[in-house]
């Protein structure tokens, strides 16, 4: 730290700074994890200085064999993790890896039938009118998502995301009565609008997802089934969704991120059948720059070590912690989305407690209780102030925490959110800040028995 010290010292501080607040306060949000030394060491090296656009073995610049190696070793162990059939490491996080799956499904159903008919190779080939009448197609597809507020993610075809501008884009959602994916209405809608892409998967939903049910219906509509493991990657890797739940051999086509509870570097990969391997190939330079060297070190790093039987455990271990953690939160009289979760989180519903979901993920900061809001189905509030907390278990499961932890932190919330009363706007209240300071204290003294 001396060295970055002696350049700035104000990031020196905020590095600092930031170790502190992570082992100071309960990190509940559902999409973060502590990465170990070993990945966080392999970011921080002359791997990151190289530059390698192109494919292993294949690249646009000289001097490139040590991240052809890095690169093989990374794809070797993400093959051997999930039992895929090729993968790609190069995308710098979820988004780019989704990009480049839905860049792969286009090139793929789009593209190459549209060479075909021309009799050409390749795009540059093409008269000006030909590459006219295949830029309309690209721009006149159709997805079937998540809808956002049953958990889906931004970039599953929505407005704000280039997904939607590329897309026309009809959503999916839960049934009000369970909350859970309700597949024969999935099913009549998938009949109805006839997607190029269904796409699977979510950033908030605490439940399995059958994608062998998903992929029956893809293959009945002609769509090309992607999911996006991105939240639950660490639950695959760990064996806990297997059969129907694992969407490695359902989907066509699979995208996750590495540092959500698959606890590795922040970054995206992409796993795929054999037939789309070659298009997924292109991501750089379709949809990427040059590959990030050094994360896909530490991406190498993060498959092997899911690949040891201790992570199998940790994987077990956060869904154990995570139905403790709502099972605590009911007894004491909270509502959670569904009536509890099968997987790493827990969707809360605090309008039952008469706060926004800005109100109570402040009150909970507070009180050093680190979660996010989150749109629950149907949500009165909208995406901004929304009506649900979010929490996650694989951070603090890394840290050693257990089920009986887990029940001393629904206590800690339940009276946080009890306690806070709605303020004059949807984004004001009033916390005792002695109250929020005594459950901060309470927290950091939870923690002190598992060390960082
Ligand atoms: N996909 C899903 C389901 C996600 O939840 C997220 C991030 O939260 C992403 C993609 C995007 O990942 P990133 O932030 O690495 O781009």
């Amino acid at each position: 730290l001396e060295a970055v010290r002696a350049v700035e010292p104000r990031i020196a501080d905020a590095i600092a700074q930031e170790l502190h607040d992570q082992r100071e306060s309960l990190k509940l949000i559902a999409s973060e994890n502590y990465a170990s030394p070993a990945v966080l060491l392999a970011m921080g090296n002359w791997l990151s200085d190289k530059y390698a656009e192109g494919t292993i073995g294949r690249r646009f610049y000289a001097g490139c064999q040590n991240i052809d190696t890095v690169e093989s070793v990374a794809v070797e162990h993400a093959k051997a993790l999930f039992g895929a059939p090729y993968a790609y490491v190069q995308p710098h996080s979820g988004i780019d890896a989704n990009l480049v799956a839905y860049w792969a499904v286009l090139a793929d159903r789009i593209e190459a039938p549209a060479l075909a008919k021309v009799g050409k190779r390749n795009v540059n080939d093409m008269t000006d009118a030909e590459w006219a009448e295949l830029r309309a197609a690209f721009g006149n597809q159709r997805m079937l998502g998540m809808s956002l507020d049953a958990g889906g993610h931004l970039t599953h075809g929505f407005r704000p995301n280039i997904s939607g501008k590329m897309f026309d884009q009809r959503s999916y959602g839960v049934d009000p009565a369970t909350g859970q994916i309700d597949y024969a209405a999935l099913r009549e809608t998938a009949r109805e609008f006839k997607p190029l892409i269904i796409v699977g998967g979510y950033s908030a939903y605490p439940r399995k997802v059958n994608f062998r049910i998903m992929r029956e219906i893809a293959d009945e509509v002609g769509a090309t089934f992607m999911v996006d493991m991105a939240h639950f990657a660490g639950l695959v890797a760990g064996k806990v969704f297997t059969g129907d739940f694992d969407p490695v051999p359902h989907a066509h086509i699979v995208t996750t991120t590495t540092h959500k509870s698959l606890r590795g570097p922040r970054g995206g990969a992409v796993l795929c059948q054999p037939e789309l391997a070659d298009q997924v190939d292109r991501g750089c330079p379709m949809v990427l720059g040059g590959p990030l060297g050094h994360v896909m070190a530490a991406k190498a790093l993060a498959f092997a070590e899911a690949r040891q039987p201790e992570f199998a455990d940790y994987a077990q271990r956060i869904v154990d912690n995570s139905q403790a953690l709502a099972e605590g939160l009911v007894k004491r009289g909270a509502t959670v989305v569904s009536g509890g979760t099968d997987n790493h989180l827990v969707l809360i519903d605090v309008d039952k407690y008469g706060l926004t979901g800005r109100q109570a993920e402040q009150a909970l900061l507070d009180s050093g209780i680190v979660t996010n809001r989150n749109a629950i189905p149907q949500d009165p509030n909208g995406a901004w102030y929304t009506s649900g907390i979010r929490v996650g278990t694989p951070a603090l499961t890394t840290r050693g925490l257990g089920t009986a932890e887990m029940d001393q932190i629904a206590e800690l919330m339940h009276t946080v959110l009890s306690q806070t009363k709605a303020g004059a706007s949807k984004a004001k209240f009033d916390l005792d800040p002695a109250l929020a300071d005594r459950i901060s204290k309470q927290a950091t003294e939870l923690l002190s028995a598992f060390p960082l």
